[in-house]
């Protein structure tokens, strides 16, 4: 009696699985495997110190986002020139990141909760890339096609709690050490728009900054700072004409941060391909994705011909679940999503030049920044 009820409850379960139909939206409890993976996996720089960093964020760009460029691009994508590649783990505080956590992983080598912006779980200020360099007396750019008070941007220069804080974040940004920067986002500094009335873009200009907010200037004085605010929140998309911001302002950058013997750090970010993804939007995703490609021509041109310089490629997450599956046969690509939100599949990183060997293997996505650090022989504090 006794056993045969045991048996039924073992036999209960094990009749329940087999009896269960495969579900195609199952939600897998999955196993974790995080310990596994080292903090720091020890690579070895085996190159010179980097003198120079260039840092290009793809927002919401998985590998499929990346394969699309070498199937809808005109041209052989400049990710075909990268010989140093790995794979990153993206996660948050939680399984499944979002831009802010994401960047503050790649600014100051720490995981942290959703919505974070350069502060830890405990909301406490973490130095950021840019500030530690900038005390090494480094020359430092963020540019951005969204709001340069947008997470990923904000992670760089900003600490906040939360990323819907973008005045707060405006004004950390006019205070601060960057001496480049080019995106959206001037609604957030001008005293007509704040909740405040304060004047933000005085205090740009207080700061040394020279201010645009027409267009990017065809030439730049190394000797002065620069702040181009071109859309009052974010520039338009490709599809909706932004044109080839983002390529110019990355070479405008270059030149001015590459004039004089400094060093420097400069972070670019194509921010909509994450917003394709979201929207389930294949021809915003792939032109937003060919545009962040032409980006990284400019970064490799540098690269090439300065010798110095260390250029990273990777994204903080994937967004939409996107897959370049077979259509009507098997030579038709049809583009379909599996969500409107973020994933957490491995993310590429695709590095070139003095320090590019310690960017191969798979890591966690804080490895980022210690990486980083170790290509220019820095130890943070
Ligand atoms: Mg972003
Ligand atoms: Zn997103």
């Amino acid at each position: 009696m006794k056993i045969s009820l045991l048996l039924t409850l073992i036999l209960l379960p094990v009749g329940m699985v087999y009896s269960q139909k495969p579900n195609q939206e199952n939600t897998v409890t999955s196993r974790s495997y995080d310990h596994l993976i080292p903090s720091n996996p020890q690579q070895i720089r085996t190159s010179p110190a980097a003198k120079n960093i260039i840092l290009l964020i793809g927002d919401g760009m998985g590998l499929s986002q990346i394969s699309s460029a070498f199937y809808f691009k005109e041209s052989l994508p400049h990710f075909a020139r990268f010989n140093n590649i790995g794979l990153m783990k993206t996660s948050s505080t939680v399984r499944i990141t979002d831009s802010a956590a994401g960047a503050t992983a790649f600014s100051a080598g720490k995981k942290t909760y959703n919505g974070a912006i350069g502060v830890d779980s405990d909301t406490v200020s973490i130095s950021t890339i840019v500030e530690i360099l900038s005390n090494e007396k480094w020359k430092t750019g963020v540019i951005s096609t969204s709001s340069i008070t947008h997470a990923t941007p904000a992670c760089f220069y900003a600490h906040v709690k939360s990323r819907g804080m973008e005045e707060e974040i405006a004004a950390q940004l006019s205070n601060s050490e960057i001496d480049f920067i080019a995106g959206g986002g001037l609604g957030f500094f001008d005293d007509s728009t704040r909740s405040d009335g304060k004047d933000y873009l005085q205090t740009l200009k207080n700061n040394g900054f020279t201010l645009q907010t027409e267009q990017l200037s065809a030439t730049v004085d190394p000797n002065k700072k620069y702040a181009y605010l071109l859309a009052s929140e974010h520039l338009p998309p490709v599809i909706e004409g932004r044109g080839d911001f983002l390529p110019q302002a990355t070479k405008l950058a270059l030149n001015y941060l590459s004039t004089g013997s400094e060093n420097f750090f400069l972070m670019a970010e194509g921010s909509m391909i994450d917003w394709g993804g979201h929207g389930n939007n294949a021809d915003f995703l792939v032109s937003e994705m060919i545009d962040f490609d032409e980006a990284i021509g400019i970064a490799l041109d540098f690269a090439e011909k300065d010798g110095n310089t260390l250029v990273i490629v990777t994204a903080d997450h994937e967004t939409g679940g996107f897959t370049l599956a077979a259509g009507e046969n098997y030579n038709e690509i049809k583009t379909t999503f599996s969500t409107g939100s973020h994933s957490t599949t491995l993310i590429p990183v695709a590095a070139y030049g003095p320090g590019s060997e310690l960017f191969r293997g798979i890591y966690e996505n804080t490895e980022i920044f210690h990486k980083m650090m170790q290509a220019v022989s820095i130890t943070a504090k």
